[in-house]
């Protein structure tokens, strides 16, 4: 039996499954990972938090940045991989999907429970008042006239609605992250280097929880030996091979 058929048959018997998704599973949309060779932090410092908030230059950078990666988001579509996690989502087959990404692939894909443990890169956030904005307007507005924008509502501070490096993550969000990564049997960490923190600790909790771990990224992660099955390949095709089988039964 391939791994791919053993995965979908205890799949097919696991009643809380849950994804954990990282920044692979977008690069196979076309997203670069930010801090790959070719990714914006290749040749630019990200902006601290505190620096956004206290100079009118690195706000300028910090949108200047952003409008870059803007367009790769607005350019790039939701692949297999995203698809597949939304069919089995419709199917009753996943709960819910977590993921570090911003760029908003898994909603376009269909999947309605998604927490952002970082946040979204779709809205602009007001400081001031809370208001939201789409962030194409906004883009635009500042590519338009190179001025950062402020709140058309109470002339405020606008950022993208993302936690940014230096700023906490939301604690609902990650509560409930927790919440979920423990109470499931089955849990895919996907395209996620599980590194950085909250991601390296969810698969670990997961395992010590009783879930079956599958981890499928395209390098090698400290974590592999943890898992019950470790897959070094395209996250699309190996959903993909995954779902054929549990459509045969
Ligand atoms: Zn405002």
């Amino acid at each position: 039996m391939s791994k791919s058929h053993e995965i979908a048959d205890r799949l097919s018997r696991s009643e809380n499954v849950i994804a954990f998704t990282g920044a692979g599973i977008s690069t196979e949309s076309g997203i670069p990972d930010f801090r790959s060779p070719g990714g914006i932090w290749a040749n630019s410092q990200p902006v601290l938090f505190q620096d956004f908030l206290a100079s009118a230059d690195s706000r300028h950078e910090y949108w200047r940045q952003k409008s870059v990666s803007h367009s790769d988001f607005k350019n790039s579509k939701a692949n297999a991989g995203h698809q597949v996690l939304a069919r089995w989502e419709d199917a009753g087959r996943l709960q819910a999907v977590i993921t570090q990404n911003i760029d908003g692939l898994h909603q376009d894909a269909g999947s309605n429970k998604v927490l952002e443990l970082h946040g979204t890169a779709r809205e602009i956030m007001c400081f001031g008042c809370d208001a939201r904005y789409g962030a194409g307007e906004m883009t635009e507005k500042f590519l338009a006239d190179d001025q950062v924008p402020t709140c058309p509502a109470c002339g405020g501070l606008l950022k993208h609605a993302t936690v940014s490096f230096g700023q906490q993550l939301p604690d609902d969000v990650l509560e409930e992250a927790i919440q979920l990564t423990s109470n499931a049997d089955h849990y895919f960490a996907m395209g996620s280097s599980l590194v950085v923190e909250p991601a390296a600790s969810l698969p670990r909790l997961a395992k010590q929880n009783g879930a079956n771990l599958v981890i499928i990224n395209r390098d090698e992660t400290p974590q592999d030996d943890l898992a019950d099955w470790v897959i070094h390949a395209s996250i699309g095709d190996t959903l993909k091979a995954i779902d054929k089988y549990l459509a045969a039964k």
